[in-house]
């Protein structure tokens, strides 16, 4: 999977089911004209950025959801 993202507004795109590279890079370029911003491209699944680096936990507790019906 391919994601652009722009590190000025926060914009992002991925490529998916019904978005294809060439769809991904034409979202890029309107992003562009649109804002003027240039959006980044990455093949990792998450853009990196500050917020993800400074809540990296290493003991994440994972809490199922249970109902009684
Ligand atoms: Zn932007």
């Amino acid at each position: 999977m391919t994601t652009a993202y722009c590190a000025v507004c926060g914009w992002s795109r991925e490529t998916g089911p019904e978005t294809t590279r060439s769809d991904l890079n034409r979202a890029m370029i309107d992003h562009h004209v649109e804002t003027g911003h240039t959006p980044i491209e990455t093949d990792e699944e998450r853009p990196v950025s500050d917020e993800a680096a400074g809540a990296d936990e290493p003991d994440v507790e994972w809490t199922p959801v249970e109902r009684d019906f």
